[in-house]
């Protein structure tokens, strides 16, 4: 039965315009001249996704992901530090930026383990490829000289697309000066051969330069890119909107390609991710860049996962952090009770619609039996009443299974952090061990008396939610008094909020022996 999820259905589309291989070649990559962030996430997994699905139709794959470390360092970022250290150093290649973070040996390689670090906790392990290597290893001097024997074709085809056309005497190359290491250069003199001259205008010096021996020269991104999809053959890569225009990088870099001998892979345009409730605590200190770091802070892998898969990449989402994590948290509950057959699906595609996303969202196979849910919309209760105690909270939902204890400790962390850094206020509290003398001294005695009755059937009766729900009403409409003033005069007395968590779970799950021991407290 053919898949309704969109990663099958693209995947059968690579098979159908690059026709049937052994083994196909997919790829991502980004140039590291800043943090990554959650909208350049969207690419690598994008493709990951579609590796599941090219493997799961019985092809091999190769995905690859290249770390365009060598690239010129344009521009210093708002939130880096050290940033007149940075601007000395700009126009260099990223590769060769000291790490103003001082944890690694450059500013590409800070960033490139940060997002190799990351991707791997979500499941994504591609073959990464540094273009600084490259380069500078002299692989791809033959294709430096296949570009400028082409020097007339490629500037027609980035001509028909530009207002004013390329100098006659542009070549496709640039590079960086092995004195200075800067890109600060012109290039002149092609002899149509091997030898080309360079001058650095900072250093004010021209050298000889021999194109198949040079070690630091470098194509120019929009020759640079179909370069290696020819060189490392490949079938399959997206691009973001911006690249995605007519006229862009991948429409020139399709006739550029074909310069090579070889086609331009099949394309995917994914869409922006836009970032809802996160109240500009982010913004002051990161220059409001959220990275996939900050998204595991808050949401399980597999949810991470669970968001991508299960949106099209053609359509735009934002990822939240205020209250709809809980709204996430249950949809991805819901998703997986369908998977499960736990609960109904409105019909038999939307259960193998739920099942293939469910797939897809795992980090590492999906599960085998339906996994235990702790809820993250009671969770962020259970660990206020705990105090963040995990020990208490795993108490508290006795799991049978490492798989269990590893779901709870997990999602506990994210809303542990949820809570830290993005809950609303109202939903926070903490327990009171005593009632503070100003709450006491501003119930009136009726009030006293009302908790002082609840306190003593609390001790007395085992309750269920409802029942103790309906006391509440008994104990008001007996005493006279206003079931709203009841519930806030509870909450004081055991949050210091006049509001709270519903109050009849609530009480059960602190345990009806210490709220009434709390209430006691009033008798005096
Ligand atoms: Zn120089």
């Amino acid at each position: 039965m053919e898949s309704l999820h969109w990663a099958d259905q693209f995947a059968q589309n690579i098979i159908r315009e690059k026709g049937k291989k052994k083994r196909y070649t997919i790829a991502s990559g980004i140039t590291p001249s800043g943090t990554v962030h959650i909208g350049n996430f969207r690419e690598i997994i994008t493709v990951e996704l579609i590796s599941r699905a090219l493997k799961n139709a019985g092809k091999q794959v190769r995905f690859i992901y290249s770390w365009d470390d060598y690239d010129v360092f344009r521009k210093v970022p708002g939130n880096m530090p050290k940033k007149s250290m940075l601007k000395e150093n700009l126009r260099k290649p990223i590769v060769d930026i000291p790490d103003p973070f001082e944890t690694e040996k450059s500013y590409a390689r800070h960033h490139e383990v940060d997002v190799e670090t990351d991707v791997a906790k979500v499941g994504i392990f591609p073959e990464y490829i540094y273009q600084s290597n490259k380069y500078r290893k002299k692989d791809y001097n033959k294709e430096i000289d296949i570009a400028l024997k082409n020097t007339k074709k490629i500037q027609d085809i980035l001509n028909k697309y530009r207002k004013e056309p390329l100098n006659k005497d542009w070549l496709p190359l640039t590079g960086f000066c092995p004195e200075c290491g800067k890109d600060e250069i012109k290039f002149f003199d092609y002899d149509n051969k091997d030898n080309v001259k360079m001058k650095c205008i900072l250093c004010n010096k021209t050298i000889d330069v021999n194109i198949k021996t040079a070690n630091f020269l470098k194509l120019p991104w929009r020759i640079d890119w179909p370069m290696r999809w020819n060189y490392e053959e490949v079938d399959f890569e997206p691009g973001g909107k911006d690249h995605s225009t007519t006229g862009g990088s991948f429409s020139t870099g399709k006739e550029i390609v074909e310069l090579y001998g070889w086609m331009a892979p099949s394309y995917l345009m994914y869409n922006f991710i836009s970032i809802k409730g996160t109240g500009g605590k982010i913004a002051s200190s990161k220059g409001n860049v959220i990275t996939l770091r900050d998204c595991l802070e808050v949401y399980d892998p597999e949810i991470v996962r669970y968001l991508f898969a299960g949106t099209r990449p053609s359509a735009e989402f934002a990822i939240s952090f205020d209250l709809d994590v809980l709204k996430i948290y249950e949809d991805f509950d819901k998703c997986e009770r369908i998977a499960f057959k736990k609960q109904e699906a409105k019909s038999d595609k939307e259960y193998r619609k739920q099942r293939r996303i469910y797939e897809l969202s795992a980090v590492d196979k999906p599960a085998k039996n339906m996994p235990f849910q702790p809820s993250f919309r009671h969770l962020t209760t259970i660990i206020q009443i705990y105090d963040k105690n995990i020990k208490k909270i795993l108490n508290y939902y006795k799991p049978k299974t490492k798989a269990d204890i590893k779901r709870i400790t997990s999602r506990t962390n994210c809303a542990i952090n949820w809570l830290d850094k993005y809950a609303p206020e109202d939903i926070k509290f903490r327990l009171n061990e005593k009632i503070s003398s100003n709450v006491k001294s501003s119930l009136k005695e009726k009030e006293k008396k009302a908790l002082l009755i609840l306190a003593a059937i609390l001790k007395k009766k085992k309750f269920n939610e409802k029942d103790l729900f309906n006391e509440f009403y008994t104990i008001s409409k007996n005493l006279n008094l206003e079931p709203k003033t009841f519930f806030k005069i509870a909450y004081k007395s055991l949050v210091n909020k006049e509001k709270g968590p519903k109050l009849a779970p609530f009480i059960l799950e602190v345990g009806q022996e210490k709220v009434s021991k709390i209430f006691y407290q009033l008798k005096q």
